[in-house]
C-alpha cells in the first residue's frame, strides 16, 4: 500500500503503529485553488459591502475548508484502511455488524485529526462571529476545527458565538447508541481488556468497547453515519437561523446534498443573499450574489476583516 507516486489514491497505512509516514488523498470534490485563483478578487469590495450591511449572517461550511487543514475527505477517496473502504466503515450497518472495527477506524481518525490545526479560514470566521456576538456557523464537518478555532480566538472571553451547529455531529465526542446520552470520549484502549491481556477472548462482539454510564448500551462516536437520520432539532435550528439571515456564506461545500443544501436556499427564499467561497464553481454559483474563487484560508480573512 505504501507505494509512492500514486497520487490519485487515498493511502491510509499503518494504523495504530503511530501515524502513517505519508498520506495521499485524492481531492476530487474539493480541489485546492489553482495559483491564478488568488486575491485581490475583483468582486471582493462588493462582497465586503454585503457583509457590512448584513444584520444577520449565517455561514455554512463543508469539507473544503477542512481540506485546507489537511483533513481528508473520504466520500470519494477511493482508498483503503486496513482493507476496508472508508465509506463502508462509516455506516450504521457496519457499526451494528462489527462495532470494534468501526471503533478502531474512528479512533484512527481521532488520532489523525489531533495532528490537524484550524486554518486562517476557521479563525477568520470565529473572530467574525465573536465580534458580532451572535452565533451563525453551521457545519457539515465533524472534525471539531470550528470549535477549536472558537476557543482559541475567544481567549479569555466566551467562545459560544463562534461555536458551530454541527449537523453531522462531532467526532471528538461519544454518544450512546441506545439512549443517545453524550459523553466525553475516552481512548479505546482504556476499555480494551484483550489489549491489556486480561480478556478471555470470548467476550461478545463489542463487549469490551465503551459503554454508556446510564443504560449500559454501546457507545459510538457522536457522528451521523451513512444510513442514519440527522438530528431534527439541530437541523431546524440551522434552518431557522438561515431563513432569518440576510446573508449566507457558503464555504467549501457544493451544498447540493440535502439537508445542507436547504440552508442557503432558506436564506434565498427569505429574501437574503448568498456569497460563495469555493475554489470551484458549484451548482449553487448561479444563485450566489458573489462567488469568490479561492481557498477559505485566503478569502475569509479578507472578506471578514
Ligand atoms: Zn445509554
Amino acid at each position: 500500500m505504501d507505494e509512492p507516486g500514486w497520487p490519485d489514491r487515498c493511502i491510509l497505512a499503518r494504523p495504530f503503529s503511530g501515524l502513517p509516514r505519508y498520506i495521499v488523498f485524492e481531492a476530487r470534490s474539493h480541489p485546492l485553488p489553482s495559483p491564478e485563483a488568488t486575491l485581490p478578487h475583483p468582486d471582493l469590495p462588493h462582497a465586503r459591502d454585503l457583509v457590512a450591511q448584513a444584520e444577520r449572517v449565517v455561514a455554512l461550511t463543508g469539507a473544503g475548508i477542512s481540506a485546507e487543514s489537511g483533513v481528508p475527505t473520504f466520500r470519494d477517496a477511493g482508498g483503503l484502511w486496513r482493507n476496508h473502504r472508508p465509506e463502508e466503515l462509516s455506516t450504521i450497518g457496519a457499526f451494528e455488524r462489527d462495532p470494534r472495527t468501526v471503533w478502531e477506524w474512528y479512533e484512527w481518525r481521532r488520532g489523525f485529526l489531533a495532528t490537524c490545526e484550524p486554518n486562517e479560514g476557521h479563525r477568520a470566521l470565529a473572530r467574525f462571529f465573536l465580534r458580532r456576538g451572535v452565533d451563525g456557523i453551521v457545519t457539515q464537518n465533524v472534525d471539531g476545527l470550528h470549535t477549536r478555532a472558537a476557543a482559541e480566538e475567544a481567549g479569555d472571553g466566551p467562545p459560544d458565538a463562534a461555536f458551530p451547529i454541527e449537523i453531522h455531529g462531532a467526532i471528538a465526542r461519544d454518544r450512546c447508541n441506545d439512549c443517545g446520552l453524550r459523553a466525553e470520549a475516552e481512548p479505546l484502549a482504556a476499555h480494551d481488556d484483550t489489549a491489556r491481556g486480561t480478556g478471555t477472548g470470548e467476550a461478545p462482539p463489542g463487549g469490551t468497547l465503551p459503554r454508556c454510564a446510564e443504560c449500559g448500551g454501546l457507545r459510538r462516536p457522536d457522528v451521523v453515519l451513512f444510513g442514519e437520520m440527522l438530528d431534527g432539532a439541530l437541523l431546524e435550528r440551522a434552518q431557522t437561523m438561515a431563513a432569518r439571515a440576510d446573508l449566507c456564506l457558503v464555504i467549501g461545500t457544493s451544498a447540493v446534498v440535502y439537508p445542507a443544501a436547504g440552508i442557503p436556499l432558506a436564506t434565498l427564499h427569505g429574501g437574503g443573499r448568498i456569497i460563495e467561497v469555493n475554489p470551484q464553481a458549484t451548482d449553487l454559483t448561479r444563485a450566489a450574489e458573489v462567488a469568490l474563487r479561492g481557498a477559505a484560508g485566503e478569502v475569509l480573512p479578507e472578506l471578514l476583516a
